[in-house]
């Protein structure tokens, strides 16, 4: 049973140098990590995730707020006594004790006796497939491996929770994969809280119950995958969740016989009947995996441009689009889809998508 309640958690640190002022790394959260989920702190470098982390294990003092486990409030609570259990990016292992000892270590603290260690260490052993490298020492071993000895380290204690702050990050992309999928496979076995930081949107979609999405100290958004995948809260969201994610371009809102649309340079895309009597200015935009050429004379949603690049990753192809003179790399339009797409640098497109799926 491990419920971990942030309650307007916020942490504000003096400059980290001498000429830079107050930095507010955490600005007034919440977040309600219900018992056995596996909640995600996602968002770019220095938004937060870390100290917020950290917050929640007792590494860190908040500045205002409080945190509860289960119910109780923990904010002074010293981290050894918080039932909770923290696996780091460098995974912290010990070099002059061999795997077996490292594993054992929370518990020999704790003053458990040895019979009792070694067969609790057998058993997280045996759940990680780590039987077979007990004798060795950290640096015997590959960084899957290593990983996976963090993991039991904190396993070995059977905490409430695990806060793990990007514990993939150190490995090769193929390992990551895989270690990622053994990550859920161990959080549905278990049936523990996992509150897991990550700057990666792909580990946060596939493993995550909820995804919090963090933006400068703030929570952005709080959801579901799909929930911050099909209806971001935010231009912030939009553009951070997808590859390549939501491209917006400025539009203006119409209404013309009941029927609202959203025009602005190359791009005409009607949304509905509706009204909009004030003429608002918008971000309009679709996901490039929902983004396809127009047939001729086609109705609906239309971004007219030329293609500038065409990325090819490997069974998929990426062409990006400038529309109506935006050609920043970031307001590109983008199109994916099956490689190959058909289009060149330089080819005149026009473009279109379900109306359902616009933004
Ligand atoms: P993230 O984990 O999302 O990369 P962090 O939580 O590490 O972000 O940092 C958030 C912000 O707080 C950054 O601006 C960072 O420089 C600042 N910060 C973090 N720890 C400290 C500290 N001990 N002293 C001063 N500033 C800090």
């Amino acid at each position: 049973m491990s419920r971990i309640q942030i309650e307007g958690v916020t942490r504000r640190f003096a400059g980290a140098r001498r000429d830079a002022g107050p930095v507010t790394a955490v600005d007034r959260v919440w977040i309600d990590v219900a018992d056995g989920e596996f909640l995600v702190l996602l968002g770019p470098s220095g938004c937060g995730k870390s100290t917020l982390l950290r917050m929640v294990a007792g590494l860190t003092a908040p500045s205002a707020g409080r945190i509860l486990l289960d119910g109780r409030d923990i904010t002074a609570t010293p981290p050894r006594d918080r039932d909770l259990a923290m696996v780091f990016q460098s995974y912290a292992l010990y070099p002059h004790l061999s795997v077996g000892r490292n594993i054992g270590f929370p518990l020999r603290t704790r003053g458990r006796r040895r019979a009792d260690i070694d067969a609790r260490v057998a058993e997280v052993a045996a759940v990680l497939g780590l039987e077979g490298l007990l004798d060795r020492r950290p640096r015997a071993l590959s960084g899957g491996q290593r990983q996976r000895v963090a993991l039991a380290r904190a396993l070995v204690r059977d905490p409430g929770a695990f806060l793990l702050d990007e514990p993939l990050s150190n490995l090769d992309a193929t390992l990551r994969t895989a270690t990622r999928a053994e990550l859920g496979d161990l959080h549905r076995r278990l049936g523990a809280t996992f509150l897991y930081v990550t700057h990666d949107q792909v580990e946060a979609m596939t493993m995550a119950t909820r995804v919090a999405v963090l933006n400068g100290g703030r929570l952005e958004q709080l959801g579901t995958p799909e929930e911050v995948y099909d209806a971001p809260a935010s231009v912030f969201v939009a553009g951070f969740i997808g590859s390549p994610a939501i491209r917006l371009l400025p539009a203006r809102l119409w209404s013309d016989a009941g029927e609202l649309r959203a025009v602005g340079a190359d791009l005409e895309i009607p949304l509905g009947p509706g009204e909009d009597p004030d003429g608002r200015d918008v971000l309009v935009g679709a996901r490039p995996e929902h983004v396809r050429l127009a047939a001729p004379g086609a109705t609906g949603p239309l971004w007219r441009g030329t293609v500038r690049l065409v990325e090819n990753l490997g069974g998929e192809e990426v062409a990006h689009v400038a529309v109506g003179g935006h050609d920043e790399p970031g307001s590109r339009i983008a199109v994916r889809g099956p490689r190959p797409l058909g289009l060149a640098v330089g080819n005149a497109v026009a473009l279109t998508c379900d109306p359902d799926r616009v933004h």
